[in-house]
């Protein structure tokens, strides 16, 4: 954002005082998810919604402050089930675009097409969202009297985050391809070695839309409409396969203006909330469960978890997690249940596990004890820096070292702790029959 600030135009002088005096950013953060709204039924809603980062962290965290909008509303049609599993990433047609399908062509309609149209109709509504009045104050700013009675000249621009799902739809490339990110092109194969030198190098090669990449989805649109080629087909793969491109255009392209030069790529930033705390944190904890059971040691490590009343006492006593008291009115309730079950556990849940989990592991892996322990405080660290409210240049660069120093205990961990036999959780064993 401090670059975008340093390229946009400054005002001439004013001379009445409706001239703006100074150009600023705006910077619009995009999130979006489907939401369901029914406990029964299909009612669901797929909002897009807008923050603006010019407001502190704080602020547009708390819900009271009404800094979110929605924006849009994204076209849904989503069978129930959809939400459930969470793969509602892509906007839904109506069933009766299959039926429409069968009759013209006779056959059902293969799962690459339904896939294709979805992310046709996504970047349609984009597209639409991105009016010529949008491109106009996008390029050449637009004038607003902000709260402190200053004219000034506004330029939006764009971050965009929400689930990985939705952020590879709205990057135009192919779910779980042979590049999967999509704002590098880290090979899948590569993931493996996040935070090593060579990683870092891998990641600085950012995606770029530019004229090559456009053409060559071009020419993969004429490969399919002018000449009747597969979606799957290799005509198509010699051409997008290389890089994990589809063959929809990207509505986003459209900010790389003359007056604005823009590489959409760099607008998507990590969802922390589902790649961390519902992702990593999650399979770490859920692993180190595993051990626990393996070791018949999940009793003592619930009753560690579940409460105490007061911080004294857990400065005084081992704590196990259901002696951990509340802490804060909004910030760690005490664990009710037993941990280990991982019974209707959200994101804020493993958080809160994760910020008790150091003296509530403690002995109770002794063959291993010095890695779990560094391995949940590492993690708990780097955690921490994530969500910080505010990061300086020496913050980010032990974020940095916290990132390189998580990525190899965990490589560590993975190799040996491999002598300890782990299942699946009994309760998800069961759930599944
Ligand atoms: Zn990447």
């Amino acid at each position: 954002m401090l670059e975008a600030y340093h390229a946009i135009p400054q005002p001439p002088p004013p001379q009445t005082s409706d001239d703006p005096i100074e150009s600023i950013i705006m910077a619009i953060m995009e999130w979006s998810d489907a939401t369901h709204l029914a406990q029964f039924g299909t009612a669901s809603l797929w909002p897009g919604y807008t923050f603006f980062s010019n407001h502190p962290k704080d602020f547009h965290g708390k819900p009271t402050s009404k800094a979110g909008f929605h924006q849009a509303y994204f076209a849904s049609v989503m069978p129930y089930i959809f939400i459930q599993s969470n793969s509602s990433e892509y906007p839904q047609l109506p069933d009766t675009v299959r039926d429409s399908y069968r009759q013209q062509y006779g056959c059902d309609m293969p799962d690459e097409v339904y896939t294709h149209l979805k992310r046709e109709l996504m970047h349609s509504i984009w597209e639409l969202l991105l009016s010529e009045d949008f491109m106009d104050a996008y390029d050449n700013g637009i004038k607003i009297k902000c709260w402190d009675g200053i004219v000034r000249l506004v330029f939006p621009r764009f971050l965009y985050t929400g689930l990985i799902t939705q952020r590879i739809l709205l990057a135009t490339i192919k779910s779980l391809g042979g590049r999967p990110c999509p704002r590098c092109f880290v090979e899948k194969k590569q993931i493996s070695e996040t935070g090593t030198v060579n990683d870092m190098k891998r990641r600085a090669q950012i995606r770029i839309d530019d004229h090559p990449r456009r053409m060559d989805i071009e020419s993969a649109r004429k490969a399919i409409f002018g000449n009747g080629n597969s979606l799957k087909g290799p005509s198509l793969n010699a051409i997008l396969k290389k890089n994990s491109w589809v063959p929809t255009r990207n509505a986003f392209s459209k900010l790389d203006t003359i007056k604005t030069p823009f590489n959409l790529f760099t607008m998507f930033v990590p969802d922390l909330l589902h790649e961390v705390e519902l992702g990593v944190a999650k399979a770490i904890i859920v692993h180190l469960i595993c051990m626990l059971h393996s070791l018949k040691k999940t009793d003592e490590f619930d009753q560690r978890l579940v409460f105490y009343r007061y911080i004294a006492t857990l400065m005084l006593t081992i704590p196990r997690f259901r002696q951990i008291p509340t802490f804060g009115r909004a910030t760690i309730c005490s664990f009710s249940h037993n941990v280990s079950e991982l019974k209707h556990v959200a994101a804020r849940d493993y958080e809160d596990i994760l910020q008790c989990l150091l003296p509530v592991i403690e002995g109770l892996v002794p063959s291993h004890q010095g890695l779990i322990d560094k391995l949940c405080f590492e993690l708990a660290l780097w955690h921490g820096y994530a969500k910080l409210r505010m990061h300086t240049t020496s913050s980010i660069k032990l974020f940095r070292m916290a990132t390189t120093n998580l990525c190899s205990t965990i490589r560590r961990f993975a190799r040996e702790t491999a002598d300890i036999k782990t299942y699946e959780l009994p309760r998800r064993r069961t759930s599944k029959g």
